[in-house]
């Protein structure tokens, strides 16, 4: 098959498209035709190395992945050759108490689908996974739709419902209206009745976050949107910021927390080291929440709202397949807004 390798960490020029063999089927596991593959960051920081790990063999990045089934091992029922699907992205033991529990996501050897060296991900033309990681894709979605969804909304949704329990009338602060998980998080504010306010980088990204529901949105080249926050709550500021951006905005986003508000975090786009003025925790009442990923069952639960289109894939561009050096650099300069989604 074809597939985008690395063989070595390091820039866009050691994503090499080439031949590599096909994935061999084994018990339990479904072989699958990847049509579409999403764009995150996390491909990035593997692909630097910064996630960790060695590299004997070469490894396939991707890890939001919709597809068709091509064979499905021994002991797998009730997936059809031929069927439309997403794949779950996080993998886990499913025996410890956390799996048990439901929270997966927690298992300590999770592992995410083309972001773990060792586990190969969907820039190919196969990929081959656990069939409890099969999700029947909905069918009012094209592939590229499909796979522009498991990552972010999983996580936009853990962020928002799942961590931080959004309620109905809040006010929400949703960082970087332009990245994956921004542009996820607006639409899933919304459908639990928050008033959404967003910030990009340029006016031309906040019309598209309004057009994905944003109520309000700031600039943050050319005004401070703390002050803006405050201005538009009238002084009292957000019940919840959700920032994956990091360094950059941090501090600034625990200002624009109302008492008692909550900043939820995914990650750190930028850098992930910051300093905090603990002032503004302890005598506002401010909580802090880290997320990683989402419960397998919440990436079921947000797909029903696909189905319904009350939630809609965002996507930026889609390219081939043998173009992913190029869709890397596009997202490094930020100039995406929503996923890019390699086709094989
Ligand atoms: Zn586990």
């Amino acid at each position: 098959m074809k597939a985008v390798r690395i063989h070595e960490f390091g820039g866009v020029d050691k994503l090499r498209y080439e031949e590599a063999p096909d994935p061999e089927l084994i018990l339990g596991h479904v072989l699958v035709r990847v049509r579409a593959c999403a764009m995150n960051h996390l491909d990035i920081w593997v692909r630097m190395g910064w996630r960790g790990g060695e590299l004997p063999a070469p490894h396939i990045l991707g890890s939001d992945i919709a597809g068709e089934v091509v064979a499905v091992g021994v002991g797998v029922e009730g997936i059809p050759v031929g069927a439309k699907v997403i794949i779950s992205p996080g993998l886990s033991c499913g025996r410890c108490l956390r799996c048990l529990a439901g929270d997966d996501n927690e298992c300590s050897s999770y592992v995410i689908i083309g972001g773990r060296i060792g586990y190969n991900g969907g820039y190919a033309e196969l990929v081959r996974v656990p069939a409890v990681n099969i999700i029947s894709m909905p069918e009012n979605l094209t592939f590229e739709e499909a796979a522009a969804i498991p990552l972010v909304f999983l996580t936009a949704w853990h962020m928002l419902v799942g961590r931080a329990h959004i309620q109905p009338g809040e006010d929400v602060l949703v960082q970087a209206a332009g990245s994956g998980v921004g542009s996820a998080a607006i639409q899933v504010a919304k459908l639990w009745g928050a008033r959404v306010i967003t910030t990009a980088s340029s006016d031309e990204k906040l019309e598209k976050a309004r057009r994905l529901g944003a109520d309000h949105g700031i600039n943050y080249t050319t005004v401070d949107f703390v002050e803006e926050v405050k201005k538009l709550t009238g002084g009292k500021g957000v019940e919840m910021v959700v920032d994956s951006v990091g360094a950059e905005t941090f501090a600034k986003s625990v200002e624009a927390l109302a008492h008692g508000g909550r900043l939820v975090t995914c990650g750190a786009t930028a850098n992930p080291w910051t300093k905090l003025d603990l002032r503004n925790l302890y005598l506002r009442h401010v909580s802090l929440l880290g997320s990683h990923m989402g419960r397998k069952d919440e990436l079921l639960q947000a797909l029903k709202f696909f189905r319904t289109g009350q939630l809609r894939p965002v996507v930026h561009q889609v390219l081939p397949l043998s173009e992913a050096a190029m869709a890397h650099q596009i997202m490094m300069d930020r100039k995406n807004f929503g996923k890019i989604v390699l086709k094989p």
